[in-house]
């Protein structure tokens, strides 16, 4: 299926890696010019050079910490006026929430709601002079069914998608969407890092604990970065013009809810 759009621009944000890769794999699959951004210098150069060895499509990588004024004023010096804006962040640490300082909120909300509204901001009027725009924000199944341990992660994303909830309706009459991609487990560092938290818990192996997670999912399986990438280009897609506001659960069926 021919996405319809082959030469446009899209900034991927933290892409040297995981989820944020395999959105931009997808998009530069498609013909997609990219910026990406990490704060890794090197892993975000070979990512670069990867993509654009095999879609031979250009790729600017920009260092910098998204979560940052400065990190995200380079990435929009490079980047002025994408098509497409993919939002991504690390994700904020596992814990108990007796613990959590005011400091430990701010720096959530920073990450996974306020960089993400703030790339909005700097971005959506254009899209909207230019009658198309997709943005997607990359949350977590946790804005559907919490986790636990990660109560940062579910507050501030549930802030994000709020937030979005509003504005996606605005936008779309001048052909600019605005969705939620919500990965459940997916087979990423992250994954694991989560792993190695609650293995330490539970007094068992962090082979021993995924084993039994990706047995406990009904695709008997975690996710994987391709067919993440392969849902946010569709989104992105010049099809996708009357899906906003929407949240796309990819979980392998974890949710048990009909709906
Ligand atoms: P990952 O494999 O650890 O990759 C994270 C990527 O983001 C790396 O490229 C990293 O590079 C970059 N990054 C992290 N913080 C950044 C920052 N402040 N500024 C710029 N780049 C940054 O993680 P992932 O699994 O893809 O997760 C992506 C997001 O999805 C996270 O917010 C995570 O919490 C969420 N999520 C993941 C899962 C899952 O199962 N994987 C499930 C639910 C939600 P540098 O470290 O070099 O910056």
């Amino acid at each position: 299926m021919d996405l319809g759009i082959k030469g446009k621009t899209a900034l991927v944000c933290a892409a040297s890696k995981g989820l944020g890769k395999g959105c931009a794999l997808a998009l530069a699959g498609d013909g997609v010019n990219l910026v990406i951004t990490a704060r890794g210098k090197d892993a975000l150069e070979a990512t670069a050079e990867e993509i654009r060895s095999k879609y031979g499509i250009r790729v600017t990588a920009i260092t910098g910490d998204i979560t940052t004024a400065e990190g995200r004023a380079a990435a929009l010096a490079a980047c002025p006026s994408p098509d497409i804006l993919v939002n991504n962040a690390g994700g904020p640490p596992p814990g108990d929430f007796r613990s959590w300082s005011r400091e430990d909120w701010i720096k959530a909300l920073d990450a996974n709601m306020l960089a993400p509204i703030e790339l909005i901001k700097a971005t959506v009027d254009g899209m909207i002079a230019r009658k198309f725009g997709r943005i997607v924000n990359i949350t977590s199944a946790a804005v559907r069914m919490p986790i636990p341990e990660l109560g940062l992660s579910n507050g501030a994303r549930t802030g994000l998608t709020g937030f979005v909830a509003g504005i996606a309706r605005q936008t779309v009459a001048h052909n600019v969407t605005i969705n939620g991609l919500l990965p459940g487990p997916f087979d990423t560092d992250r994954l694991r890092g989560n792993f190695i938290f609650n293995a330490k818990k539970l007094g068992k192996t962090v082979e021993e604990l995924a084993k039994a997670r990706a047995e406990a999912n009904p695709a008997k399986r975690f996710g994987n970065i391709e067919e993440f990438g392969a849902a946010c280009a569709f989104l992105c897609s010049a099809h996708a013009g009357f899906i906003t506001g929407q949240n796309l659960l990819m979980d392998g069926g974890a949710f048990p809810g009909t709906l």
